[in-house]
């Protein structure tokens, strides 16, 4: 069942947290709001539960106004399910108990078929008599997962749901959550801060920024790879920031110009390159530089599992020296004090006016 926020604006007192928020989350379509800390977005889901009351704009469940100027259609009456960081599990229930907390309206024999089905689906058969306290942090999380999906509810929102676990278990609980959103194949809408998460669980990214509007939404590669501004490219994943101007259409780099054709000449700019951008080759410190190719000294460079961390020097203005991080697949190791040969992958490069890079 689809869901649908019209330019919802909301306040607490004089406090104003979110402006003009628009998004759309389809029939069995995962959507992750992701934002800094304190941007609004548990206002936002706690809106479209409708445990906070709209103030401003609509909101539509399978194409019925559940909030509006007129309407406030009743938690209870909305047919969402949630999940919050804390999972709210009963501790004087067993898991079989705690699921079937929900399902107080159905007949014995259909309660007993949606748990045994929840319980399933969440990986969590045989777990029937355990209590909340034996169980992993990964364990309670399944549980909570399962008793928000076995009333079936029509749309899920999701808030923070795994930041109580620490990382390793993270990883697995996040992978084991996506299948099983996608084969109860129902609409969810998850709140996160962590972009790696939202771009792993998310089809589509609705990022808020800090004064509460939507600062881009579309699907992960849309922000990592096309961002609209440098707060989105930031905060998607690590960029290293080179100031630059705009001289005859483009921006001199360290690793050659980079064009910018829709910049007035003279602006001041920010050129933000992705770590995995720089494309590094090992190179004899005295050869000539290579057509199309800066070069940088190495200052650290470390193996970090799948890909390796090169740390660079580069001349920069006014005699300045730059200080930039480069990701390479697999084992890169040059010595401390090496030259290397840099090329610019320009898709993952970006230039923003400096005043909206921040
Ligand atoms: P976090 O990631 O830290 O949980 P968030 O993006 O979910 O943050 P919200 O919890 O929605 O942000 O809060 C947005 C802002 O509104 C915060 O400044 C918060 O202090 C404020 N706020 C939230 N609820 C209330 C309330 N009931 N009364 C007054 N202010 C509130």
């Amino acid at each position: 069942m689809s869901l649908v926020l019209e330019h919802v604006a909301h306040a607490f007192g004089d406090r104003v947290v979110l402006q003009d928020v628009s998004l759309g989350v389809g029939a069995g379509e995962i959507v992750c709001l992701l934002g800094p800390s304190g941007c609004g977005k548990t206002t936002l889901l706690r809106i479209a539960a409708g445990l906070e009351r709209l103030q401003a704009g609509r909101i539509l469940i399978g194409g019925r106004v559940v909030a509006g100027p007129d309407v406030h259609v009743p938690p209870e009456e909305r047919g969402v399910g949630l999940l919050f960081q804390d999972y709210a599990l009963f501790p004087h229930l067993n898991v079989r108990e705690n699921v079937l907390f929900g399902l107080t309206r159905l007949a014995p024999s259909e309660r007993a078929e949606r748990m045994t089905q929840a319980l399933a689906q969440a990986g969590l058969a045989g777990y029937e008599e355990a209590y909340p306290h034996t169980l992993s942090g990964g364990q309670q999380q399944r549980v909570a997962l399962a008793r928000a999906l076995a009333p079936r509810p029509r749309l899920l929102l999701l808030d923070e749901p795994f930041s109580d676990l620490d990382s390793r278990l993270r990883d697995q609980v996040r992978d084991d959550t996506l299948h099983t959103l996608q084969r109860a194949g129902i609409s969810t809408l998850m709140v996160t801060h962590d972009a790696e998460e939202a771009m792993f669980m998310g089809e589509r990214i609705a990022l808020l920024r800090e004064d509460g509007r939507i600062a881009q939404s579309g699907r992960p590669a849309d922000l990592y790879l096309s961002p609209a501004s440098g707060f989105v490219a930031s905060f998607l994943g690590e960029v290293n920031r080179l100031p630059g101007r705009v001289e005859r259409g483009s921006v001199g780099t360290p690793f050659g110009p980079l064009a910018a054709p829709d910049l007035p000449e003279g602006t001041r700019v920010e050129v933000l390159i992705r770590p995995e951008a720089l494309l590094l080759e090992r190179w004899a410190d005295d050869a000539d530089a290579p057509e199309g190719r800066g070069r940088a000294r190495v200052t650290a460079a470390r193996m970090l599992g799948r890909t390796s961390m090169v740390h660079l020097s580069v001349p920069g203005p006014n005699g300045a020296t730059l200080h930039i991080h480069a990701r390479v697949p697999g084992q890169f190791l040059p010595k401390e004090d090496e030259v290397v040969a840099v090329t610019l992958d320009s898709t993952r490069t970006f230039v923003f006016r400096a005043e909206s890079a921040a």
